[in-house]
């Protein structure tokens, strides 16, 4: 199985890939097929999968998406990784994602954006572009990827495959590149909700001695659950999500997935998240001040790139970051440590951590009255190359359906709805309260 996909990565399609290394999988293909033969087979033994480059692996090269990072390869892997190589997966290689999980587009790379495989004209959305085309391209059966505001929801749903988020802390942040540590979290995308639920079941798990923001409590078996009938199933619809900025397409689209739950028996509830707008100015306060902390550690002496000629210790961080971090990166640090600052942190940082709770009380709120929510992931299908490539901002409003969620740890996931204009696939999102994974697997198994 290996050998094939590795043929169909050949020449790197869509540019999904950063590394691949031909004989470290065939290396771990053949020693799945031992244990296929000898009956000490994991239970997705020989299966391949794909990695985000945000995950580090000590037998591929890591570098998040950044020049800073370029060759940099890790002494271990990843919890994630690891985990995933003991249930049997072989790793096909690593994707190409935006620079520091920084971007809704992929256009963000050091290393060039990716294609959206249904129009190459078109992006494939971010941060996890590379995973989300792989798998759609069938470059790939399986890919993980990371969501701090939307970043396997968004991909999915441009790329018309299946991905999702779980409850803040439920997969271990150890060895994944931290963007906004508050609000990083790794999950999986492949074609289905039922491939998704055996490789979510694989990925998590306590780890707690590594990640002290790691759940306490044991995986589940997210496959169990997902033909139970969902008749009686309450499902919120949030007005604020169906409002002026959502295109006629999608929205079409997405009404099309509700009146197909209807038919199935599923209640759909009117509800309201009355914060929703309020999510992108805390988010792009909270993501970037909580990246200028993480991302000072790319100083040029533990890890990657390092600047050739400097006069003193000062001279060679500043050049060192200067040439390594892309625009993106750059421009979240400043905002970062702007909103930090002494003077500005009531006013930016502080104020946005008080919305932020609030914003997680009123999904509180929805849930008394609705089991999950559902909407649309983005306001629009995926959009053409270069459309927002001077308006970082542009971007950042289109995160508005994903953030919110996100600001309150809830799972949440992207699952085929349709199509919209161009062709182009678009996804609906459904929002569980905490730990209710097997609640939206089985919800979303039921539209495929
Ligand atoms: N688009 C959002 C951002 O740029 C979310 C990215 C992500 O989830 N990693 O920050």
């Amino acid at each position: 199985v290996a050998t094939r996909f590795l043929a169909r990565m050949g020449g790197n399609p869509h540019n999904a890939f950063l590394d691949i290394d031909s004989e470290v999988t065939l290396a771990q293909a053949r020693a799945s097929d031992a244990k296929l033969a000898d009956g000490t087979a994991g239970p997705l033994e020989g299966v391949p999968v794909a990695h985000k480059d945000v995950f580090v692996t000590r037998d591929f090269a890591t570098t998040a998406g950044s020049k800073i990072l370029s060759g940099y390869r890790s002494p271990f892997d990843a919890t994630v990784v690891q985990r995933l190589r003991t249930a049997g997966m072989v790793t096909l290689g690593k994707l190409n994602c935006d620079e520091f999980a920084m971007g809704s587009a992929n256009e963000n790379s050091a290393y060039g954006p990716v294609q959206n495989p249904w129009d190459t004209a078109r992006v494939p959305g971010g941060s996890s572009g590379g995973s989300a085309a792989a798998v759609a391209a069938g470059l790939a059966p399986a890919a993980t990827g990371t969501d701090t505001g939307g970043s396997i929801r968004q991909p999915a749903s441009f790329c018309g495959i299946t991905g999702i988020k779980p409850t803040y802390g439920r997969a271990s942040r150890y060895g994944m590149i931290a963007y906004a540590s508050s609000l990083d979290q790794a999950g999986p995308m492949a074609r289905s909700a039922e491939d998704c639920a055996l490789l979510l079941r694989a990925m998590c798990g306590a780890d707690i001695d590594r990640d002290s923001t790691s759940l306490d409590m044991p995986t589940e078996d997210f496959s169990a659950t997902l033909n139970s009938s969902i008749e009686g199933l309450r499902i919120g619809i949030p007005k604020e999500f169906f409002g002026e900025g959502l295109a006629t397409d999608v929205r079409a689209a997405v009404d099309g997935a509700l009146r197909e739950y209807e038919k199935l028996g599923a209640k759909l509830v009117p509800i309201s998240l009355p914060r929703t707008e309020l999510s992108i100015p805390v988010y792009y306060i909270i993501a970037p001040a909580e990246a200028s902390s993480n991302l000072s550690r790319f100083d040029g002496v533990k890890f990657g790139h390092r600047a050739k000629d400097y006069t003193d210790l000062v001279d060679m961080y500043k050049k060192t970051r200067a040439e390594g971090f892309g625009n993106e990166v750059k421009r979240r640090i400043m905002t970062g440590a702007y909103v930090l600052s002494h003077g500005y942190y009531d006013a930016y940082y502080l104020q946005a951590q008080k919305i932020r709770r609030m914003i997680a009380d009123d999904f509180q709120n929805a849930f008394k009255e609705c089991d999950v929510i559902a909407g649309p992931v983005a306001p629009s299908v995926a959009w053409k190359f270069g459309e927002n490539a001077n308006d970082p901002v542009a971007d950042y409003l289109a995160d508005i359906f994903t953030l919110p969620a996100s600001l309150a740890g809830l799972p949440g996931m992207s699952v085929p709805a349709g199509f919209g204009a161009g062709n182009m696939p678009v996804g609906l999102q459904l929002i569980g309260n905490y730990f209710k994974e097997a609640q939206l697997l089985n919800a979303a198994h039921h539209l495929q």
